[in-house]
């Protein structure tokens, strides 16, 4: 039996889709590359913005047509839309839908699967068929995800405690739940023996990290940052997403003590403006964001560092879009996202006027997003005649495409072949944007 994984949304989706994927290959099924030849079919749906709502929900949609061609073929909707959206919700307007396992109940995936999977019993879908445990190394390899052969992404938390206005994902993700250190470090290890270099630290405000019991002498994130740096093969540590609030003098001497830590951070601010700050409820000012940047930078002068904007949050002046723009140039961040504010059901500013007119937000959308595209095009530049260290992340023929501790992403030719995962070091030869291009030493 064959199954698919579609997701949409963040690297938290991005890590429960491989974590139900192990699921379903400890069940007997084996991937495949495409949805039509499938004969389940899991959607890990995203709701953060209705745009990225829509994209699964239409979807889901389009596969009525594969559960016809076999009614005994099942299809699975995970994630935060679906816990947004409600399992009678969804089976109502996708009737062909066979289980909903919203973002809260991710953790009892196996056993809502075997459930499911039982009525009508399925030939060849074995519940409980193996022990992951008992898998060799070779079959972990084996069965590794496309995705996952060059990081590992590993969750060290569920959900959030914050509550900025704006935000559905402490309504569908609950509250924040720190997975034991013990267990976090041993998953690690098990994915560095397997042969991956990096490792991706997720959580929705990942620094805040403390675990109930210290284990392996970790008691909270700057306490992992430094065990995971110790651990064997592990060459490359990255984490998403930090909260502003959460950083402190510990967590950037950590970072700036482990030298597998790379010198990049996305560090999302929003605002430039204490007013649409504080209706955010961001829990920081606009002083406050930048003296933690001048905190991290204090530790690691060469740290890059990007960040998050919304443009057009309800009750935005031009006033405080100009604060935005100034900060954006005072944070001298190395790149940027750029967001029109988009009012989500179930969140607390959706209950507020989304009074910026649509042609203010697209302007200043397009006025921040020139102004932080021409301040990472210079740094990027920066990088030009340097020789750097690559990940490989996918090949061609002759060309490589990777990405640097700082977080660029290289196109570069070597004369020899490599694979995903691999560590080359590159002279920079040219940039483009915040691309780099170059030649394997
Ligand atoms: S910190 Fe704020 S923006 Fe981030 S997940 Fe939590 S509520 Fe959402």
């Amino acid at each position: 039996m064959k199954f698919f994984v579609e997701t949409f949304g963040c690297q938290m989706n991005t890590s429960d889709s491989q974590e139900m994927a192990r699921s379903l290959m400890a069940r007997g099924f084996v991937p495949s590359d495409n949805a039509r030849d499938a004969d389940c079919i899991l959607v890990n749906t995203c709701t953060v913005r209705q745009h990225a709502e829509d994209k699964a929900v239409s979807f889901l949609g389009r596969l009525a047509e594969w559960k016809e061609a076999d009614p005994r073929r099942v299809l699975v909707v995970a994630g935060c839309a679906a816990e947004r959206l409600g399992e009678k919700n969804l089976k109502r307007r996708f009737p062909h839908v066979d289980l909903v396992v919203g973002a809260k109940s991710i953790d009892r995936f196996d056993r809502l699967l075997d459930e499911c999977m039982a009525s009508p019993p399925r030939d060849g879908f074995d519940a409980r068929g193996e022990d992951l445990g008992s898998w060799s190394r070779e079959t972990r390899i084996e069965r590794l995800l496309p995705e996952e052969t060059v990081s590992a992404h590993v969750s060290v938390m569920r959900g959030c405690n914050y509550a900025c206005s704006y935000c559905v994902v402490p309504s569908v993700r609950g509250r924040e739940v720190y997975r034991p250190a013990g267990t976090v470090l041993s998953e690690v290890r098990q994915k560095a023996a397997l042969g991956l270099k990096e490792v991706i630290l997720l959580g929705q405000t990942v620094n805040s990290y403390r675990p109930s019991a210290a284990e392996d002498g970790v008691s909270d994130f700057a306490g992992l940052l430094r065990a995971v740096n110790q651990v064997p093969g592990v060459r490359r540590i990255r984490f998403m997403s930090p909260h502003p609030f959460y950083l402190d003098e510990k967590t950037a001497n950590a970072m700036a003590e482990s030298e597998n830590v790379c010198r990049h951070m996305h560090l999302p601010v929003q605002s430039g403006s204490d007013g649409v700050l504080e209706r955010m409820r961001r829990n920081y000012t606009r002083s406050g964001f930048l003296e933690k940047m001048s905190l991290l930078r204090r530790a690691m002068p060469d740290i890059f560092v990007t960040t998050d904007f919304i443009v057009g949050f309800p009750g935005e002046t031009e006033e405080d879009f100009r604060a935005t723009i100034s900060l954006a140039s005072e944070a001298d961040f190395d790149g940027a996202y750029v967001f029109k504010y988009s009012s989500r059901p179930g969140t607390v500013s959706a209950g507020w006027p989304d009074d910026v007119p649509e042609a203010a937000k697209e302007a200043r959308h397009g006025e921040l997003l020139s102004l932080m595209e021409g301040i990472s095009t210079k740094k990027t530049e920066a990088f030009v005649n340097r020789r750097r260290e690559v990940l490989v992340e996918s090949k061609g023929e002759h060309s490589f495409e990777g990405r640097l501790r700082e977080g660029r992403k290289v196109f570069f030719t070597s004369g020899t072949p490599h694979r995903p995962g691999d560590l080359v070091p590159v002279d920079i030869t040219g940039a483009s944007g915040r691309t780099l291009k170059g030649r394997a030493v």
